[in-house]
């Protein structure tokens, strides 16, 4: 039978060649990005009809449900006023599971898929959900780290940010000139060059593509060099979005703080999310807006509750993991079991 983690709360006895020991562990914080999410909990996830697990009136842009709802209860993705928000708990998921199970071939395909959708949750019996082996909504943290900086808030407000900076007569190569002009830290000149490559081309529209350590070593130069423009005039809608971005950079300035262990009030967290979530509406309007901005909402919510935890660490390491997996062509039955030999057969070489 299968160990429920939460099990571990009463013990667990490991046996170490002789020694005995009782191992206790206590399940706090499911911190992942949103692929890696939606594959454990087995939920539909950002491109699904409830983009957030943690809401259960949040639906996407693209099922435009809200204007036909009735009850006036559901809220597309770009809502910002927290208070609309119904947030789920354990037990609603775990509700939702039964549902799922009690109906699992009592109705047509179509309507159980249906159901399934408007659950945001797939049917999976075997699954941490429906095994209540795994609570989400007490334990899921989205992690800021994905939120924004890998393809996420950064990226998106930054491919559709320059080539707006083209056309009031920003050039690549003044852009670069100014960017080269800084004489960069000790400790982050190995990688001036690869940061200041992505201003070698021209950006174009929704595409910018950095890596999130390149995000953070760029972003406050590109702030210094947005507030060198603020001082000549510019014209509305290329200053609504230079405010949006330097928004944007506030809240990367309380997350990085946070980050170090100092002091971040949730409240001024809050107020900063906000402020940028709404000035990117003002600046592109609701269209632009992708769930990663209502994953950004929760984030206060988290740091009220707890430290907030990031996947900087997973994804410095990811890649040494990635490279191992990749060269096993016959994984056997069980592939985490393999992978996982050679990455422990590795780090064992390593120490002698
Ligand atoms: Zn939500």
């Amino acid at each position: 039978m299968a160990l429920k983690l939460h099990e571990l709360e009463h013990g667990l006895l490991l046996d170490s060649g002789g020694e005995r020991l009782m191992f206790f562990a206590k399940l706090d914080t499911m911190v992942a990005d949103e692929a890696a999410l939606k594959a454990v909990f087995d939920i539909k996830g950002s491109s699904g009809t409830l983009p957030c697990a943690l809401c259960s009136n949040v639906v996407s842009k693209t099922s435009m449900l809200e204007g036909c709802d009735t009850t006036g209860s559901l809220v597309s993705v770009h809502e910002t006023s927290l208070e609309k928000f119904c947030a789920r708990s354990d037990n609603t998921i775990w509700q939702g599971c039964k549902l799922l199970e009690s109906r699992c071939g009592q109705m047509t395909k179509k309507a159980f898929d249906q159901l399934e959708q408007s659950l945001g949750i797939n049917h999976n019996p075997e699954g941490v959900l429906f095994q209540q082996s795994l609570p989400l909504a007490s334990t899921l943290m989205y992690d800021w780290l994905h939120i924004y900086l890998v393809t996420g808030l950064v990226q998106l407000e930054l491919g559709l940010l320059f080539p707006l900076l083209y056309s009031h007569g920003v050039t690549v190569q003044s852009l670069k000139d100014w960017m080269s002009s800084f004489a960069w830290p000790h400790s982050l000149k190995p990688h001036r060059n690869e940061t200041l490559r992505l201003f070698d081309k021209k950006i174009a529209s929704g595409d910018f593509k950095c890596s999130a350590s390149q995000g953070l070593n760029m972003y406050p130069l590109l702030r210094l060099f947005l507030l060198s423009l603020a001082t000549r005039g510019i014209p509305g809608a290329l200053a609504t979005a230079i405010s949006s971005c330097l928004n944007l950079f506030i809240v990367l300035d309380l997350l990085l703080k946070g980050n170090r262990g100092e002091q971040v009030p949730p409240d001024d967290l809050e107020a900063a999310i906000l402020k940028h979530c709404r000035g990117f509406i003002d600046a592109y309007g609701t269209e632009a807006i992708v769930p990663k901005f209502h994953y950004s909402l929760h984030l206060p919510g988290f740091a009220r509750k707890k430290p907030l935890i990031s996947c900087f660490t997973h994804e410095r390491k990811h890649r040494q993991i990635k490279q191992l997996a990749n060269e096993i062509h016959n994984p056997g039955d069980w592939f985490e079991k393999s992978v996982f030999r050679d990455v422990w057969g590795e780090v064992i070489l390593q120490m002698q």
